[in-house]
């Protein structure tokens, strides 16, 4: 007897495997299309991208670090300006703050925020907390 069912379920796993397929020689063909495609993306949705990406930034305070990097990477002078402040701090030249610029912090671990990455000696010491804030303000 034929199983109207059977048949259904086995045409439905024909085809799938079928469009499994197709939809994967179409990746296979358009990897490229696909970069380019996200490249147009985010030009055209740049704000939305990077108010998602600040937004999962905050939720993900671990990733911080590797963006720190990738930003590090993308901004040499930064790079260049905290190096030449860290040397001077070991020098002795400069010495930390021990409190946060911002009022009624009292945070310890505080970083050198440069206002001017021209002027590497010239930071506000603010805690770690404020100065992802102002990073992402
Ligand atoms: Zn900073
Ligand atoms: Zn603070």
């Amino acid at each position: 007897m034929f199983d109207k069912k059977e048949y259904r379920k086995n045409y439905y796993l024909k085809n799938r495997d079928k469009v499994l397929a197709k939809s994967k020689e179409w990746y296979q063909g358009n990897k490229e299309h696909k970069a380019a495609y996200d490249l147009e993306y985010y030009k055209n949705n740049k704000e939305r991208v990077d108010e998602r990406s600040r937004k999962y930034r905050n939720d993900h305070p671990e990733i911080s670090l590797e963006c720190l990097r990738r930003a590090r990477a993308k901004f040499p002078e930064k790079d260049r300006a905290r190096h030449i402040l860290n040397y001077q701090i070991e020098k002795g030249e400069i010495t930390k703050s021990c409190s946060c610029i911002i009022e009624g912090c009292d945070r310890t671990d505080l970083h050198g925020h440069h206002n001017d990455y021209n002027k590497p000696l010239e930071v506000d010491w603010v805690c770690a907390k404020h100065h992802h804030e102002i990073h992402t303000l």
